[in-house]
């Protein structure tokens, strides 16, 4: 028997991964299949972004880089984050990162340890809660709730937090429910996390861009009196469509960015140099098709919505961020992960059951509109017939 260490027992996943594959499974048996799953846009990196990588191969890049990343592409987050919000950020707090994915990660293990507390949002997105219960540390959930329009309670946040909270994870635009934080909630967090200042914050902004109704994103770099304790989370995967490329940015204050240099020395080395190339020019290129994409997600926002609405027991508020849709689904009398099978297993529509984003997820599922508008009423249409015909067992 191979001996290996407890921790591995207790580390998690991300169900839409499994899902996919299912869904996958079943497409290569001929069903006529439709992804509303996996959060992943369904558009093209854009193509000067693609050709920046191949130029960069071309022209030597193919060696190892820095461990933190090329400084052009260090200065590049730096200037984009003052351009978008004002904030003074140095390049040397600026870590180039294989996705989003590595931050949360890292973060929670210079944080996690038994004895410990880290909070997390609940739903919230699984990764999360799956690393603080590798590390040993207590996960402490943060309730996010319908009623709050799936924003995140500062009072709540702020009252569940003890001498022995670490680390709290904060995530708007959020997935699983497309929640967004407005700037007075965060005013009140920040205000009340003052009186904690050995309280580390990981905010995971990773879907900043994607905003609607006018609504403006809250980068968390801009509080002064966090800054000292605050990682970001961001990257290229949702705003270029670039999740497979596996390019993300960690802004770590301090020693902490020691830390996390140290780790993707152990780790990884660097990342994938033409990748870095291709975020370069993600950057500081034309960002219409950044525009045209989100304008898209908004016009699908609505029709996903429109037709949720519909649907025989379910209803569903109006997501103001990310391009996921939460519809609560109580009324239909179905256990939402149930519900999630039956439905990939009898009409081919792929969504997630809630409870894979933590147990407050119960009674919702999720649905991801990075499809077309046409797939998208397709998936509703059949969802409509089945809600109708098929009772909960
Ligand atoms: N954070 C959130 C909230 C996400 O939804 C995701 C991806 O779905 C990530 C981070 C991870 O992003 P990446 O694919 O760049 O690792």
């Amino acid at each position: 028997m191979l001996k290996t260490i407890a921790a591995f027992d207790r580390i998690g996943e991300e169900n839409a991964f499994a899902v996919l594959a299912r869904a996958n499974a079943l497409a290569a048996q001929g069903r006529d299949i439709i992804s509303l799953g996996i959060g992943q846009p369904d558009f093209r990196t854009p193509d000067f972004i693609v050709e920046a990588a191949v130029k960069a191969l071309r022209d030597g890049h193919h060696g190892y880089t820095a461990a933190n990343g090329i400084l052009p592409l260090r200065e590049a987050v730096a200037a984009n984050l003052n351009k978008r919000y004002g904030v003074e950020v140095s390049p040397e707090s600026v870590m180039i990162m294989p996705g989003g994915k590595p931050t949360m990660f890292m973060s929670i293990l210079m944080f996690g340890e038994p004895g410990a507390e880290i909070m997390y949002p609940d739903p919230g997105f699984p990764i999360y809660r799956s690393m603080i219960e590798y590390t040993g540390a207590t996960p402490v959930p943060v309730p996010i709730r319908e009623e709050n329009g799936f924003a995140f309670s500062a009072e709540e946040t702020l009252k569940l937090i003890t001498p022995k909270t670490r680390l709290i994870i904060v995530n708007s635009p959020a997935n699983p429910t497309g929640g967004v934080t407005p700037k007075s909630e965060v005013d009140k967090l920040v205000a009340g996390l003052e009186k904690w200042p050995d309280v580390a914050i990981m905010s995971d902004e990773i879907y900043d861009h994607m905003v609607y109704d006018g609504e403006k994103h809250v980068c968390l770099l801009s509080y002064p009196s966090i800054r000292d304790r605050l990682i970001l989370l961001n990257g290229w995967s949702k705003t270029y469509a670039m999740t497979g490329w596996r390019l993300g940015y960690a802004i770590f204050p301090g020693k902490l960015y020691d830390y996390a240099r140290k780790l993707a020395v152990n780790l990884h080395s660097c990342v994938n140099a033409s990748a870095q190339y291709a975020g370069l020019a993600a950057l500081t290129g034309p960002q219409d098709e950044v525009v045209k994409m989100i304008a898209e997600f908004d016009k699908r926002r609505k029709v996903v919505v429109d037709g949720l609405n519909k649907l025989p027991g379910v209803s569903c508020i109006t997501p103001k961020g990310a391009f996921y849709a939460f519809p609560n689904i109580k009324r239909t009398g179905w256990k939402a992960k149930e519900l999630a099978t039956t439905l990939l297993n009898e009409t081919g529509v792929v969504t997630i059951g809630g409870p894979d984003f933590g147990i407050l997820g119960e009674g919702y599922l999720r649905l991801s509109y990075a499809n077309s508008t046409e797939n998208i009423l397709k998936a509703l249409d059949r969802m409509g017939d089945f809600l109708s015909k098929k009772k909960a067992a």
